[in-house]
């Protein structure tokens, strides 16, 4: 895992129902160092899986930078699927999305995978990417109610 530098999109983006944090709001905990209850952060702290942090993307790409952050999908939607990976692409300024490197991540990553994007001030997505041949059967998937 690479370094996060001054990017703490994260911790605005989430929602933590133990904190009382809802999506898109800065945490509470968030401090000029970082986390601070790091050693005891909830768990949808601890299970965040941020996709340019265990990529070798370009630094232009961390989502501070970008406005654009892109999270590993929830168990629900890869749960059982081989082959094609969900993840979830948030546009946190506007027009992050059709920007340089906003448009580039996009495009790289659907050529590979299921990509939903939430544009800002959005909650759910609202637009899908990806592989033509797998996009439809996906989307219909990903967007099925929970399976236990
Ligand atoms: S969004 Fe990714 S790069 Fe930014 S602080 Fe969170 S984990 Fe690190
Ligand atoms: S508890 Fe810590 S890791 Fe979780 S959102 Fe708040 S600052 Fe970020």
């Amino acid at each position: 895992m690479r370094d996060c530098g001054e990017c703490n999109v994260c911790c605005t983006i989430l929602e933590v129902k133990e904190l009382g944090k809802k999506f898109n709001q800065r945490c509470p905990h968030l401090c000029e160092r970082g986390c601070g209850i790091y050693e005891t952060r909830p768990a949808p702290c601890r299970e965040w899986f941020c996709v340019w942090v265990a990529s070798d993307a370009p630094d232009a790409e961390r989502p501070d930078r970008s406005g654009v952050v892109v999270e590993q999908a929830h168990a629900r939607a890869s749960q059982g699927r081989a082959g094609v990976m969900p993840v979830v692409a948030y546009e946190i300024r506007p027009g992050a999305f059709a920007s340089y490197w906003g448009d580039k991540l996009l495009k790289r990553l659907a050529r590979k995978m299921l990509v939903a994007l939430v544009p800002h001030g959005a909650e759910q997505p609202s637009r899908f990417m990806g592989p033509p041949d797998q996009l439809r059967a996906d989307v219909e998937w990903v967007r099925a109610p929970t399976r236990e």
